[in-house]
């Protein structure tokens, strides 16, 4: 029997209760928080940038960008309007809810409608991390290959929604779109998914939609 498991479950633990912490802290100022992961380069930066250009003078939205080393994601999603706080993790390869309880402390929460965090690029240990949001979206892309949900089942078990970037490469790149959505159907039935494209803009009214009315009901439910 391996040692370092029961420690594994302690921090894990140790987590998830200052997870309930950070939650209890934006439900107190009324934010509704949302916890983007993908692996590296799937476009969730280009995915924020747009969502705040799209919600600008709807929701007043706040940021944390993780990252292993620089701030250029917070420096985009700042040019793009938000106000962002970045997270570098010192070389760890996924946010947790300690990190984000120090950022927490950065935004006067009050602020903000909605918080996205913009997790670290990393398809395998942001998943067993909870941060405290309240919903937490997955974004795949054509590049990366229709067999992820099968590589990573654990990543795509636990996500409120799926989005599907760069649908603009579907001509190019041998992906069967079928085969990726049978895997996310067999791990997380009936998950909300968008198709959409940062390049081209396709797609990206339905997302910008759905988080406006994630922000509502969330509204709805405290009232
Ligand atoms: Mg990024
Ligand atoms: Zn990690």
């Amino acid at each position: 029997m391996p040692q370092h498991i029961p420690v594994v479950e302690n921090i894990l633990s140790a987590n998830d209760r200052l997870a309930l912490e950070n939650q209890a802290e934006l439900d107190a100022a009324g934010v509704f928080a949302v916890n983007i992961m993908a692996s590296p380069g799937a476009g969730k930066t280009s995915l924020i940038e747009h969502t705040v250009r799209g919600l600008a003078g709807k929701l007043r939205l706040g940021m944390i960008n993780g990252d292993v080393a620089t701030s250029l994601d917070a420096d985009r999603a700042q040019a793009a309007g938000a106000v962002a706080i970045q997270i570098n993790t010192g070389g760890d390869c996924h946010l947790d809810a300690v990190m984000v309880h120090s950022a927490l402390l950065k935004l006067n929460l009050t602020e903000f409608d909605l918080l996205i965090i913009e997790n670290v690029g990393n398809l395998i240990c942001p998943a067993s991390f909870k941060l405290g949001t309240h919903k937490s979206v997955l974004v795949a892309s054509i590049p990366e290959g229709d067999d992820k949900p099968y590589k990573y089942p654990g990543m795509y078990r636990g996500v409120d929604a799926v989005v599907i970037n760069k649908i603009d490469l579907l001509p190019y790149v041998p992906f069967r779109m079928d085969y990726f959505k049978q895997g996310i159907a067999a791990l997380n039935p009936g998950v909300t998914q968008f198709e959409l494209s940062c390049r081209t803009g396709e797609g990206l009214p339905a997302w910008l939609a759905w988080i406006q009315n994630q922000v509502q009901d969330y509204r709805n439910t405290r009232s």
